[in-house]
């Protein structure tokens, strides 16, 4: 895929770079600016968009890979910052962070920093994912408040994950992995259950994502019965 080779193209010798994953089922503004605010806080090279395949902790997409990834693709043209990267649907099996951010890793080499991105109502169930132990020795990870999710009690992470807080951004910046940082966004309380909701009954997403997108849903008559 053209953008996914734009994306790991300079691979070595690169500062620094973020990571975001989801269903994007379909992406919104929530996801975009918090990919964005992500690079500007850590002044990342790029952030790496990833759609994930099959989740293991959630239901199935409601519209196939192929749509979710046309809509990225779309969304994607108005940024220079952020890229989509295919990797997890070209694995098959469920798609877990943890071989992905190891995927990284490799193609990054031990000393890229590497920031994955997720929002406070992801980051709650962290401790039940796969190697969820072991995340921290591939990457940081930042966590995006979210309307309507509080960012859980440093306290309450339990290992290793209580001990890895660091306030400041520069630190994420000075080792490849291994810290997590609470990014305070600009909040977008925009669902992507709540734009299929509408949709199915009637009413348009404009405004919520942006307009390309918005006429791809219309054109392919995507989410019309998404109850
Ligand atoms: P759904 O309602 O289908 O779960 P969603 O809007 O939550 O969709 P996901 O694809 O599940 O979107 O989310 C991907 C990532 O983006 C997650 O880490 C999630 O926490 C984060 N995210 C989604 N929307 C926002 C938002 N409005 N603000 C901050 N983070 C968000
Ligand atoms: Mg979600």
């Amino acid at each position: 895929m053209i953008e996914r080779n734009r994306a790991t193209e300079h691979k070595a010798g690169c500062t620094a770079i973020g990571v975001f994953g989801g269903a994007f089922d379909p992406v919104h503004f929530g996801h975009l600016r918090a990919a964005l605010e992500l690079a500007f806080t850590f002044d990342l090279e790029k952030v790496l968009l990833v759609p994930n395949g099959q989740p293991p902790h959630r239901p199935r997409a409601f519209v196939n890979a192929g749509h979710r990834v046309a809509m990225l693709q779309l969304a994607l043209r108005q940024s220079t910052e952020l890229f989509l990267d295919s990797r997890e649907l070209d694995r098959a099996g469920p798609s877990y962070t943890y071989d992905t951010l190891a995927s990284l890793r490799e193609e990054y080499g031990a000393a890229t920093p590497i920031i994955f991105g997720l929002g406070a109502d992801a980051f709650e169930h962290i401790a039940k994912w796969h190697r969820a132990d072991e995340l921290l020795q591939l990457a940081h990870i930042a966590v995006l408040s979210r309307p309507g999710s509080e960012i859980i009690a440093r306290s309450a992470c339990g290992p290793p994950f209580e001990s890895a807080w660091s306030d400041e951004a520069e630190p994420l910046r000075q080792q490849a992995s291994g810290k997590l940082y609470s990014l305070d966004m600009t909040p977008l309380a925009i669902s992507s259950t709540r734009i299929r909701a509408q949709i199915a009954k009637g009413w348009s997403p404009r405004f919520l994502l942006p307009q390309t997108v918005c006429e791809y849903i219309e054109a392919h008559q995507l989410y019309r019965s998404s109850l």
